[in-house]
This record gives structure tokens, C-alpha cells and sequence, in this order.
């Protein structure tokens, strides 16, 4: 035997579970494709500032594992958004009174979305047809597309509900992959992609650069990375699992980086946030000024939005026309660049991070139950709240070392 647990991935989830495995002594091989650690939390430095393409905030701070880990390792973490959140409604900017009714909707539209499910589980956009609000449209494409990156029509308005992370959103003064790169150990074996995982247990591990044979193996990988068969199961994962994966696509959030002129000054400071009031079905794109201090903006949209620009031009265009429309006509001449993120497109990846399908939300837990000594973690297996989160893949990871541990002593 070559290793006692082999771990494919070092995305927060893998690295979580190499760490947890270290404390317990067991001996283990962490296998990542590509040449960095992190996965969907990669925190890049641009020649405007940092910038995380994939996770930026800390949510649910209050139970986020990764709050007392940034503090113990010396790591600020600042409020996220603190209160400049501006709203466009039409040509002009929101009233205080029209962000007082903002607010009363969003907690009608949880309130709806909360009682319509809790008989049966209905698509998040059914759930709310009741609700009469001329913010409905910007409520449901930011709870469901940029939140949960999923199309409303397709997500489990109980996914929705199990996973509305609330409570403090903070930001790591350097970002997310900043941080999960310093809490990764170094002996992680990069540039290795596993291609086949044959038993199940022992398990073996084929990869790029050779084969492995480990007692188990704790798979990482996104959900959408599993659906794509681009890592052979052999037998097959079973129908359990594969029943679940069916239900857990991956939905799609993506960034873009508009770099503006040296000399420019933006129209607003930076910790601003921005957002218009939508019409039906219309995607918007939320664009945050200056966040870790950069002096660029980052635009985010999701949902179907998202996977209709993957195309970077496409991407370009939807960002600058919404900015145009919130800032004036010539507002985007001051953006000499715009870099979009490419979760969806990357083999990799394959999105941002998984929802359930409207019946679907039992799919999480199935994954985490272990096939022999073949252990699946990650974002999209959790059930207490964090799903679809950094703080979430972690605790995943944890769990499955521990599982892992429980393998091995019955092996
Ligand atoms: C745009 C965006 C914004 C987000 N914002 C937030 C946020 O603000 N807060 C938050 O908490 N979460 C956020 N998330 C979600 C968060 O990033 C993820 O939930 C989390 O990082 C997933 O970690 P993981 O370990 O489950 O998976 P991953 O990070 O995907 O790790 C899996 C690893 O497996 C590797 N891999 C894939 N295939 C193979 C193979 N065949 N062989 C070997 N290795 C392989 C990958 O390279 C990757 O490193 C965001 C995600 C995106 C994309």
C-alpha cells in the first residue's frame, strides 16, 4: 500500500481533510490537476489590487470554521459590506424610504418563500408568485442566481431555505485563497489529475503521472466535475450516488474585473455597492467598488445570465451596458479592461457551486454517505446551512477524515 488515504483535490474541502488526517497521524497524498492550491478559492493578484475570482467572503462568520482559523493565524477579517449600499430605481439613485420598502420586501419575500415550502418543495420562483412587490424581480435574481447561481425556476425553493446563509459576511484582509493557501499543508502533489479510481478498498488511483493504491480515497471534487465522467469509476459510483449528482447541478456565479484608467476617478468610493431595481426576468449585475482595496470594480452575475456569457466578449458587453445604464451613457469609457472569470468553462470546475433541483435537497446527505472506502467531500454534500460555501467544504473535509480514520480501523 502506498499511502493509508489519498485525497484528490486541494480545494478547501481537501485541504481541510489532509489537515484533519495530520492531527489524527494518519498517513495520507493530497493529488491536485492543477498548479495551485485552493480550487474555487483562488485569490489573485492583479496590477489594480487583489482579487478573489472565487470565494470572497466569509459567510455566516458566527459558525464559519475559517473565522477562528484567519484569527489564529493572524489574519484581519473586516465587516463586508458595512453601509454603502446604493440601489438604482429608473434614472436616479433610491430614497431612503424606497430601501425601507427594499428591505420590508426581502423580508416578505422570505417570508413567502419559507411558508409556500414548508408543505412541499416547490421551484424558489413558484414560491414567491404571490408576493406583490415591484422588487420581486431584483429579489428573486439575487437570492436565487447571484446567491444560489441558480436558475429560480430550477431551484429547490427548500434548498433555498436550508441555505439562506444568515448572519455576519466577512471579508479576509488579503482574500479567501490568500488565506486557504496559508492553511494549506505543503506536501500537496500538484499538476496530477486523476483519471480513473478502480475498488473500494483498497481503492486505486490513476492519474497523469502514474498510479496510486491507498486504503481509501476522499473525493473532492465539484459535483459538476463528477456528472462529467471525467474521472472513471471503476464499478461504476452507484445509483445512490449517482441519482443524487443528478439532482445537484452545478449553478453558475461569475465575476468580471473592470480595470478603469490610471487618472480615472470612479463615480463612486470605494465599499460601494451597487445594484438597480430589475424588471422581470431581466439579469442585473451587482458591482462592488474597491473591495480588499483594489481599484478596480467587480461585477458579479449568476444564473442563467452567467451561463449565457461564458463567451468573455459577451461577459464584457452585459457588464458595461449594466454599467452604462446605472452611471450614464460614456460611464464605461473610463474601463480600459474587463477580465471575466471562467468557473463555467474550466474542466476543473464546471460552475460555481451545485443547488438542489425542486425534491432534490436529500441529495446532499446522500453523498456523504461513504461507499466502502470511497468518501466523497465538498461544498455541495453539506446539510447543516453552509452548502455551496468555503466554510462549508471544510467542514466537509473534516468530516470525511474522520471518516476516513473509522475506514481504515475496520480495513
Ligand atoms: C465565483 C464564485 C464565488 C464564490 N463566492 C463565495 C463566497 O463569497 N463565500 C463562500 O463561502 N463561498 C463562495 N464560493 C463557493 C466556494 O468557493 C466553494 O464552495 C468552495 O471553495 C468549494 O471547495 P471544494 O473543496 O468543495 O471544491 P474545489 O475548490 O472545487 O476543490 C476541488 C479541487 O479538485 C481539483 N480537481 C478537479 N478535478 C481533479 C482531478 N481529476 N484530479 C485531481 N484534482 C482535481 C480542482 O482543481 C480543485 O482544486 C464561490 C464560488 C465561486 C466560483
Amino acid at each position: 500500500m502506498d499511502t493509508d488515504v489519498a485525497i484528490v483535490g486541494a480545494g478547501a474541502a481537501g485541504i481541510a481533510a489532509a489537515r484533519r488526517l495530520h492531527s489524527l497521524g494518519i498517513a495520507h497524498v493530497v493529488l491536485e490537476a492543477s498548479s495551485r492550491v485552493g480550487g474555487r478559492a483562488w485569490t489573485r493578484r492583479l496590477s489594480t489590487g487583489l482579487f478573489d475570482a472565487g470565494a470572497a467572503w466569509l459567510h455566516a462568520a458566527e459558525r464559519n470554521p475559517l473565522v477562528p482559523l484567519a484569527t489564529q493565524s493572524g489574519v484581519a477579517l473586516r465587516e463586508a459590506f458595512g453601509r454603502r449600499r446604493r440601489v438604482r430605481v429608473g434614472n436616479r439613485w433610491a430614497t431612503p424610504d424606497e430601501l425601507a420598502a427594499f428591505d420590508r420586501a426581502a423580508a416578505a419575500f422570505d417570508a413567502t418563500a419559507r411558508a409556500a415550502c414548508e408543505q412541499r418543495d416547490l421551484p424558489l420562483a413558484e414560491a414567491v408568485t404571490a408576493l406583490d412587490t415591484a422588487w420581486l424581480p431584483t429579489l428573486l435574481y439575487f437570492e436565487s442566481c447571484l446567491i444560489a447561481a441558480a436558475d429560480p425556476t430550477q431551484l429547490s425553493a427548500r434548498d433555498w431555505r436550508d441555505n439562506e446563509l444568515l448572519g455576519a459576511n466577512l471579508l479576509p484582509e488579503r482574500g479567501v485563497g490568500t488565506l486557504l493557501a496559508r492553511l494549506a499543508p505543503r506536501n500537496i502533489t500538484r499538476r496530477t489529475t486523476v483519471t480513473r479510481i478502480r475498488g473500494r478498498g483498497p481503492v486505486t488511483l490513476e492519474t497523469d503521472r502514474g498510479s496510486l493504491r491507498a486504503r481509501a480515497a476522499i473525493v473532492t471534487v465539484s459535483t459538476g466535475v463528477l456528472r462529467a465522467g471525467t474521472i472513471r469509476f471503476s464499478p461504476p459510483l452507484p445509483p445512490r450516488w449517482q441519482a443524487a449528482l443528478h439532482n445537484l447541478p452545478m449553478g453558475l456565479l461569475s465575476k468580471i474585473v473592470l480595470t478603469p484608467r490610471e487618472d480615472a476617478r470612479l463615480p463612486l468610493a470605494a465599499g460601494n455597492v451597487v445594484r438597480r431595481q430589475l424588471a422581470p426576468g431581466e439579469p442585473g449585475v451587482f458591482f462592488h467598488l474597491g473591495a480588499l482595496g483594489a481599484r478596480h470594480v467587480v461585477g458579479y452575475y449568476g444564473g442563467p445570465a452567467a451561463w449565457d456569457a461564458t463567451d468573455p466578449r459577451k461577459a464584457e458587453e452585459l457588464a458595461r451596458t449594466e454599467w452604462r445604464r446605472i452611471f450614464g451613457a460614456r460611464a464605461d469609457a473610463v474601463f480600459t479592461r474587463a477580465r471575466p472569470t471562467s468557473w463555467g468553462t474550466d474542466k476543473l470546475f464546471r460552475g460555481a457551486y451545485a443547488y438542489a433541483l425542486p425534491g432534490g435537497t436529500e441529495a446532499r446527505a446522500s453523498l456523504a454517505e461513504p461507499e466502502g472506502a470511497l468518501i466523497l467531500a465538498g461544498e455541495a454534500l453539506r446539510t447543516d446551512g453552509l452548502a455551496g460555501t468555503v466554510g462549508g467544504a471544510w467542514l466537509s473535509g473534516e468530516d470525511a477524515a474522520e471518516t476516513a480514520r473509522k475506514v481504515i480501523a475496520c480495513s
